[in-house]
C-alpha cells in the first residue's frame, strides 16, 4: 500500500462540450478552441486514469488496482473484481442525444450476441461496449436543465392538446394512455412524414427562438435549438418530439438526479459531476447524427410515466449524501470552511474531486494538495484521509456504498 496518491483524468473532446470550463478546471491551454466535453476518472478501458505519487511516480490506476485486489476491499473486490463505477465531469455546451441504458441483464445477453455476431467494438452501429448497466447520477454544479422520463399522464395530455402541431399524436397515446404505441409511433415514422409533421411547428418556435422571446422553461426553447443544432438537408430529427413528450427538469446548483436504467433522458445545457456504473453502454433516441436503432431502443426503454424525484441529499455534518439504490457507486459532497477538517475511512477504493475551493489530503503517509489543475486524488481500503481545507473548498467523494 503506498498512500494515497494524486489521480490525472482522461479529457473526451465530444463535440456538444465547452470550451473554457474544464481546461479552466484543469489549468490546461486550449489554443485549437477543442471542446471539452467530459473529463473521467475510474479504470474504463476506453479511459483509465494515471496515479501520481508525491515524488513523481505514476501507475495506471487499473494496473495498481489489478496487482493488489485487497486496496478495493474485501467486499467490493468479492462482488465487482474492479473499481465498479466512473466518476465525471461533464460540460453540456450543446444538448447531447436522447439515451438510454440497459440494465445488468440486458447488456450481458446483448454484448454477447454482438460479440457473436463479429460486430467490432468500435463499428458505428456497435451498440453495447461492454457488458454492464450504467445508472447515472448527476449532480448539478450550477442550473442545469435536462430531459429525463416521460410526463406523467395528465401533463402529456395537456403538452399533446396544447401544441397544436401535436395533436395528432393525443389519438395514438389514446384513452389507455399507451406509452409504447405513442413512442413507437414518432421514433417508427418515416422520415418524410417526420419532416411534414414537425415543418409547421418549427415554421412558428424557429423565429421566436431566433427573437429571444422563447425561455428555457419552455419545449419550444429546447425544440428550437435541437432543430438547430441536428437537422441537417431533408432530415428534421425525430428527436423533436420527445423534447415533448419528456419531463424538461431545471436543477440548482447541488441537486442531484438518478436515472435508472430504462430511463430515457438528454442533457440539455450545465455542468455537472456525475457517477455511474463503469460502462458505456448507450441507446440513442434521437437529437444525434449517430446510429439509432429503433427496436434495441424500444426493447430497453421504460414506456411508462416518470416522477421526477429531484434529491438534494441527506445531511451528515459537512457530509452530504445522494442515496441512490444503484450497487455500484455513493456519491458524498463535502464542504468545508476554511481551515476546517473532516477526516474519512475508506472501505474500497474512492476518489476525491475538487470542485471548489483548495485542500490537503493526509494519510499518514503522505500529503498532497488538490486545487484548480490538480483536482483529483484516489484512496483505496484501509486507508483514513483527513481532509483540511486551505481555503473554502468542495469535495465530492465517490465510493461503493456499504454490503
Ligand atoms: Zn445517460
Amino acid at each position: 500500500m503506498k498512500g494515497i496518491a494524486q489521480l490525472r483524468g482522461t479529457v473526451r473532446h465530444y463535440d456538444w462540450g465547452g470550451y473554457v470550463f474544464i481546461p479552466d478546471m484543469l489549468q490546461i491551454e486550449n489554443p485549437a478552441h477543442q471542446p471539452f466535453a467530459e473529463c473521467w476518472f475510474g479504470v474504463h478501458p476506453q479511459a483509465t486514469s494515471t496515479l501520481i505519487w508525491p515524488g513523481g511516480d505514476q501507475q495506471s490506476l487499473l494496473e495498481y488496482i489489478q496487482s493488489d485486489k485487497k486496496l478495493l476491499g474485501e467486499a467490493t473486490a468479492r462482488r465487482f473484481g474492479n473499481m465498479p463505477y466512473l466518476l465525471k465531469l461533464l460540460d453540456v455546451k450543446d444538448m447531447l442525444s436522447i439515451q438510454v441504458h440497459p440494465s445488468k441483464e440486458a447488456a450481458v445477453q446483448d454484448y454477447a450476441k454482438e460479440n457473436a455476431a463479429g460486430i467490432p467494438p468500435d463499428a458505428p452501429h456497435r451498440n453495447y461496449k461492454d457488458d454492464n448497466h450504467k445508472p447515472e447520477l448527476m449532480v448539478a454544479m450550477g442550473e442545469f436543465w435536462l430531459l429525463h422520463g416521460f410526463k406523467p399522464v395528465a401533463e402529456l395530455k395537456k403538452t399533446l392538446g396544447e401544441v397544436p402541431e401535436l395533436n395528432n399524436l393525443l389519438p395514438v397515446f389514446g384513452e389507455e394512455s399507451d406509452y409504447k404505441a405513442l413512442y413507437r409511433y414518432v421514433m417508427e415514422m418515416p422520415q418524410q412524414q417526420v419532416n411534414q409533421q414537425l415543418k409547421p411547428l418549427l415554421d412558428r418556435i424557429l423565429p421566436q427562438y431566433q427573437a429571444g422571446q422563447l425561455n428555457r422553461s419552455s419545449a419550444d426553447f429546447w425544440a428550437a435549438r435541437a432543430a438547430l443544432t441536428f437537422n441537417h438537408e431533408g432530415i428534421t430529427d425525430r428527436g423533436i418530439f420527445s423534447v415533448y413528450l419528456f419531463n424538461l427538469v431545471h436543477l440548482q446548483k447541488g441537486q442531484a438526479i438518478f436515472q435508472d436504467a430504462g430511463v430515457p433522458h438528454a442533457y440539455l445545457e450545465g455542468q455537472n459531476v456525475e457517477i455511474m456504473a463503469s460502462s458505456d453502454n448507450v441507446l440513442r433516441g434521437g437529437l444525434t447524427t449517430k446510429h439509432i436503432d429503433v427496436p434495441e431502443l424500444l426493447k430497453h426503454t421504460r414506456c411508462e410515466p416518470t416522477e421526477v424525484k429531484i434529491l438534494d441529499g441527506e445531511k451528515e455534518g459537512a457530509l452530504l449524501r445522494y442515496r441512490t439504490p444503484a450497487p455500484d457507486f455513493e456519491l458524498s459532497k463535502i464542504t468545508l470552511g476554511k481551515d476546517d477538517t473532516l477526516t474519512v475511512e475508506s472501505d474500497t477504493a474512492e476518489i476525491f474531486l475538487l470542485t471548489e475551493g483548495s485542500v490537503s489530503l493526509s494519510d499518514g503517509k503522505n500529503t498532497i494538495e488538490l486545487r484548480k489543475g490538480e483536482l483529483a486524488a484516489a484512496a483505496f481500503a484501509g486507508q483514513k484521509t483527513k481532509i483540511r481545507a486551505l481555503e473554502p473548498a468542495v469535495v465530492f467523494r465517490a465510493g461503493v456504498p456499504a454490503n
